[in-house]
């Protein structure tokens, strides 16, 4: 008998993360999701996309869908969101870290940052991660086995080629993605040994519906590549036997939609 998989998908209300939610339910497992935006029309800038709409989307491929409001900003909702999943389905086989804080808040230039603002979003896109992930790694090491995958950003290991306001991406988002980066490697060579695998996903450029509502970032909507690339690339990643893609390290979309053309 073939036991159903449980992933956990964080930001799963829009975007990419609601692509790879979508992708791991078409592959068989049973998706936790969380997000800020509960029901359709929630979200403030009435951007599409909310935990009912993607719970509705997994459940008409005929899975579980666990939903969990969580904001990356409430420190005291992310343990227990984590083990809200687990209490409830027993374990996570897999944890996407997609989630970021979305918002302009400290995104101008650097002299013009509030410094408050700079802190909320590292402490969101990393410190919010890792406590997160400690969480469910504690509970994968127990049961012998688990995969984490970080979708990470060349802005992580790339300089703006340009300012923030004019194409480029501002510190807050640099510095935060730039230390989330480094976890995948750390987690790899502290866990590997004990069945724990975690990579990289770099997407490049996204035409995700943020891009497409939102005029600044209209080269990414004309230029980004579809949300399920990504999830193509997770669902890879998940298949494929141990060793493919080394432990640790980062699958960029660019390479992996180069090398599915390579066939
Ligand atoms: P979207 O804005 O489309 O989606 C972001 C998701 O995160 C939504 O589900 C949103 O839901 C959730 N979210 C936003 N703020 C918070 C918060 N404070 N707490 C909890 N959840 C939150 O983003 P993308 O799909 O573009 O980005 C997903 C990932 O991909 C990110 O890690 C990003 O860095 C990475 N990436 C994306 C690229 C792109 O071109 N799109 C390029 C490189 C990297 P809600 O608003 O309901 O909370």
């Amino acid at each position: 008998m073939s036991v159903t998989k449980i992933a956990l998908v964080t930001g799963a209300s829009r975007g990419i993360g609601r692509a790879i939610a979508l992708g791991l339910a078409a592959d068989g497992y049973d998706v936790a999701i969380t997000a800020r935006t509960v029901r359709e029309g929630d979200q403030p800038d009435g951007l599409p996309g909310s935990l009912a709409s993607t719970t509705q989307a997994i459940e008409a491929a005929g899975r579980r869908a666990l939903a969990t409001p969580l904001d990356l900003l409430d420190r005291s909702s992310l343990v227990p969101g984590v083990e809200r999943v687990l209490d409830e389905w027993g374990g996570i086989d897999v944890l996407v870290n997609n989630a970021i804080l979305v918002g302009s808040a400290g995104e101008g230039r650097f002299l013009d940052a509030d410094l408050g603002e700079l802190e909320q979003r590292v402490f969101a896109n990393l410190v919010a991660q890792l406590i997160i992930t400690q969480r469910v790694l504690r509970s994968m090491v127990e049961r012998g086995s688990g995969i984490v995958v970080n979708i990470t950003s060349t802005a992580a290991v790339s300089n703006p080629p340009v300012p923030v306001g004019e194409g480029g991406w501002a510190m807050g988002y640099a510095v935060s993605k730039g230390g989330f980066h480094r976890a995948a490697g750390v987690i790899a060579t502290e866990l590997g040994a004990q069945g724990i695998r975690c990579y990289n996903v770099d997407p490049g450029m996204i035409a995700t519906e943020r891009a497409k509502a939102d005029p600044r970032l209209k080269f990414m909507a004309e230029g980004g590549r579809p949300p399920e690339v990504v999830a193509d690339a997770v669902r890879y990643l998940l298949a494929s036997p141990h060793g493919t893609v080394r432990n640790g390290r980062t699958l960029r979309i660019a390479d992996f939609v180069a090398d599915q053309a390579d066939g």
